[in-house]
C-alpha cells in the first residue's frame, strides 16, 4: 500500500522541495552584472552573493590585487576583474564595453565603490574643509555612480530591461552620521537614484539604492582607527569592537550587521523579485534612522 499511496506523495514533496531550493539559489540565473568596488568589503560580499545565485560578474575596481584574487577564487568564467576608477569616465565606459564584448549584455549595475574621505580627528569642522578632498569624495561617490548609470543605461535601454542598484548610506538620509563631504555625496546619490529612476522607468529599467548603517569593513575600521580611507586589513579584534559599537547604536537588538546583509538587499533589488520597485532607498540599519539613538 505504501508503494501506491505513500511514495508518490513523498516524491512529489521531494520534487517540490528541490524546485524551491533551486529557485532560492538561482535568483540571478543567466544575468550579467557589474559591481564597482567589488574587490573588498561590502562589494566583495555582493559579488559572492551574485555569483552564488547564478550571475556572471565583472568586478570594476582600482584594487588589482583584491580584484584578481577574487577572480581566481570564484573562477574567471563567472567573475572577472577590470581596472576601473569610477570617477574617470573613460574607465567606466571601458568597463561597460568589456562586459558587453565578453558577455553580450548587461542586466545589473551595482554602484558600490565609495570613499569616506580623509579626515583627521581635529579637522572635522566645516571651517577647516579641504576643498580638494571634498571634490575627490564627491567625484567618487556621486559622479562615479552617475557615470555608471550613464554607460549602463546605454547598454540597457535598447533591451528595455535592467536594474541599477547603488550603495548609498544612512549618511544619505540623516545628518550627523559622517564627514561633511561623505554626507553630501550620499545625499546626492539618493537624489540621483530618484531622478534617474524617473527617467529610465520609461525604458523598463529600475533604479534603486541601499542605505546601510555601519559594517565593519576596512573603510569603517580604518576611519575609526586613524581617521582616513582604508589602508590595511582590520584585525579580528578591531572588527569585533566595531561590530559591538554598531550593535549598541542600533534600535534592533541582537543581530550584528554584516556585509552579507547588504548583499541580500542588493540581491533583492537586482533580481526580478523586486520587479515593481524603483526609485526606492532600502535602508538596512537596524532601525537607526527611525530613532534618535544616533551618533550625533
Ligand atoms: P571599503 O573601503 O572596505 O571597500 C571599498 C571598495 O571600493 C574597495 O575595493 C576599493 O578599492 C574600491 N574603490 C575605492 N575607490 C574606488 C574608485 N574610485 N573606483 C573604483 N573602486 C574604488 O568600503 P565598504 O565599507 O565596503 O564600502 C562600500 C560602499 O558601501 C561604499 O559606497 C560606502 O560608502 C558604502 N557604505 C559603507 C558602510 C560601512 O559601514 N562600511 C556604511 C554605509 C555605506
Amino acid at each position: 500500500s505504501s508503494i501506491l499511496a505513500g511514495d508518490p506523495v513523498i516524491n512529489w514533496a521531494g520534487w517540490l522541495a528541490s524546485f524551491h531550493q533551486l529557485r532560492a539559489t538561482c535568483r540571478l540565473e543567466g544575468k550579467v552584472a557589474i559591481v564597482t568596488g567589488g574587490a573588498l568589503g561590502i562589494g566583495e560580499a555582493i559579488v559572492r552573493a551574485f555569483v552564488s545565485h547564478g550571475a556572471t560578474v565583472v568586478v570594476a575596481d582600482i584594487d588589482a590585487a583584491g580584484g584578481e584574487a577574487l577572480e581566481a577564487a570564484l573562477g574567471p568564467e563567472v567573475c572577472t576583474y577590470v581596472h576601473c576608477d569610477v570617477s574617470e569616465e573613460a574607465d567606466v565606459e571601458r568597463a561597460v564595453g568589456r562586459t558587453l564584448e565578453r558577455h553580450g549584455r548587461l542586466d545589473v549595475l551595482c554602484n558600490n565603490a565609495g570613499v569616506l574621505g580623509r579626515q583627521t580627528r581635529g579637522a572635522k569642522s566645516i571651517a577647516s574643509l579641504d576643498a580638494a578632498e571634498f571634490d575627490r569624495v564627491l567625484r567618487v561617490n556621486a559622479l562615479g555612480a552617475a557615470l555608471g548609470m550613464k554607460h549602463a543605461a546605454r547598454a540597457m535601454v535598447p533591451r528595455r530591461a535592467g536594474s541599477i542598484v547603488s550603495v548609498a548610506s544612512v549618511a544619505g538620509v540623516l545628518g550627523g552620521l559622517g564627514p561633511h563631504a561623505y554626507t553630501a555625496s550620499k545625499h546626492a546619490l539618493v537624489g540621483l537614484t530618484k531622478n534617474v529612476a524617473c527617467e529610465l522607468g520609461e525604458h523598463g529599467i529600475r533604479v534603486n539604492c541601499i542605505s546601510p548603517f555601519g559594517v565593519a569593513t576596512p573603510m569603517l575600521v580604518n576611519a575609526w582607527r586613524q581617521g582616513g580611507d582604508a589602508s590595511s586589513a582590520p584585525s579580528q579584534e578591531e572588527v569585533e569592537k566595531m561590530e559591538e559599537m554598531v550593535r549598541g547604536l542600533a534600535t534592533l537588538k541582537g543581530p550584528t550587521l554584516r556585509a552579507g546583509d547588504i548583499a541580500e538587499a542588493a540581491l533583492f533589488l537586482a533580481s526580478d523579485e523586486s520587479r515593481y520597485v524603483s526609485g526606492h532607498n532600502l535602508v538596512v540599519d537596524g532601525g537607526v534612522t527611525t530613532s534618535r539613538n544616533v551618533i550625533g
